[in-house]
């Protein structure tokens, strides 16, 4: 019998002598460990039960199928897997079945490797931290969930398929996601990359994605100040990005989540252009949101700050209108086509005329000729302000 509390022991357990031992790894990813190189045939691992507090799992790979192995505790704190053949520990239970293989039906070669993290630092959490509670959306590489993170904070969980992505490219772009901090950017907690799916955590934000959120009850009964409140938030945000010199490329209300007290930060910056990269040069124009870009890059690809103005110019568009989608009735082709003969969006009947001036500005042909975030924010900002002093 264990003469240490069990949970004594498994804190020991984690000690660099009990290799074997994997905490907090579920079933179904011990199955993928063992059977993903390097390990092989007799690859074993112990995990914690997920069933039963307390007790444990023997995993062993025989060929390219994986078993498992319930060992249980008696009342006397022996653990055993066949009963009446207790062992006062994990070491020497696995040492009788190192010899004694047949009943577990592969021989306990080796140890099992653990993949190695993609990120190796305090952002790399055990995904054991997270409760996955409703879920909030779907997107293209997967869904978002809210969450709880160690019982207490609620967040946002994003759940990738691993297979959408490259390695190297994950981690140069989770590089780019922690450095950058601000109040108008969604703020990335944490990530699970061992084992799959992966998880990448943000803070949550309770009232959804903007354009969903205007087109609701509560959306529509939003005053043109506070419209115009959002629009200078999000070129606070991107003025951030612009001094980071980092490209949105999907810049659009969808892209822009809403928190409590009517706050707007912008998502899926960076990693939207790594995830999204891939499908943009390979399957043609159709999975670009051409009605959120600029005919520079619906023509030849080139995306840079500028392109990112005239999406911003769209979600203008969104914003005071109340989430209507841009270009109402035409197809992505002919979008493309009336641009280029220098067709704009009409001025919506609730948008104040100064606005539209700046939405025409963020559409200038010339990509040169377009403001910069910066400029955008003085802009926009100084509306708000006379609006406010006239209102009060
Ligand atoms: P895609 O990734 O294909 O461009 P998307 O940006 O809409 O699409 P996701 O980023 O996966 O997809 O998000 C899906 C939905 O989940 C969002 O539209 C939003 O409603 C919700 N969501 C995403 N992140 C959060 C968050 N941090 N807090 C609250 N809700 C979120």
């Amino acid at each position: 019998m264990p003469a240490v509390p069990w949970a004594e022991y498994t804190k020991l357990l984690d000690g660099s002598s009990h290799c074997w031992y994997f905490r907090g790894v579920s079933r179904n990813e011990a199955q993928q460990l063992l059977l993903s190189p390097p390990n092989q045939h007799g690859s074993f691992l112990i995990r914690d039960s997920e069933s039963s507090r307390g007790e444990y799992s023997l995993s062993v790979r025989n060929h390219a199928k994986v078993s498992h192995f319930r060992i249980c505790k008696g009342p006397d704190g022996g653990l055993y897997i066949q009963k009446g053949c207790p062992f006062p520990n994990l070491e020497e239970l696995l040492t009788y079945y190192t010899v004694n293989w047949k009943v577990v039906q592969s021989p306990l070669l080796q140890p099992c490797i653990p993949k190695t993290p993609l990120v190796r630092d305090a952002w790399e959490r055990p995904r054991s931290e997270f409760i996955l509670g409703r879920k909030l959306g779907e997107g293209y590489f997967g869904e978002v969930w809210e969450g709880l993170w160690k019982n207490m904070v609620p967040v946002a969980i994003k759940i990738i398929k691993q297979a959408d992505m490259k390695a190297e490219d994950f981690t140069k772009e989770i590089q780019n996601l922690k450095r950058l901090k601000h109040e108008r950017l969604i703020q990335l907690h944490a990530v699970c990359s061992v084992g799959e799916p992966l998880y990448i955590v943000t803070e949550l934000m309770r009232k959804g994605n903007l354009q969903s959120y205007l087109s609701s009850l509560e959306g529509r009964a939003l005053s043109t100040l506070h419209l115009i409140s959002i629009a200078c938030q999000v070129a606070d945000g991107m003025t951030y990005l612009e001094e980071q010199h980092i490209v949105h490329r999907d810049l659009a209300a969808r892209n822009i989540l809403v928190g409590d007290n009517l706050t707007c930060k912008i998502a899926d910056f960076g990693l939207a252009r790594l995830l999204k990269d891939d499908i943009y040069s390979t399957s043609g124009s159709t999975k670009i949101p051409v009605k959120w870009t600029a005919p520079e890059v619906a023509n030849y690809r080139t995306y840079s700050l500028k392109s990112d103005v005239w999406s911003y110019g769209i979600l203008l568009y969104e914003v005071f209108t109340y989430g209507q989608t841009p270009y109402e009735g035409m197809t992505n082709q002919e979008t493309i086509q009336q641009i280029s003969m220098g067709y704009r969006l009409p001025r919506p009947s609730t948008c104040p005329p100064e606005i539209y001036g700046v939405m025409l500005e963020c559409w200038k042909a010339n990509a040169e000729e377009r403001p910069t975030f910066l400029a955008l924010r003085e802009k926009l900002c100084s509306i708000y302000r006379r609006v406010h002093n006239s209102l009060s």
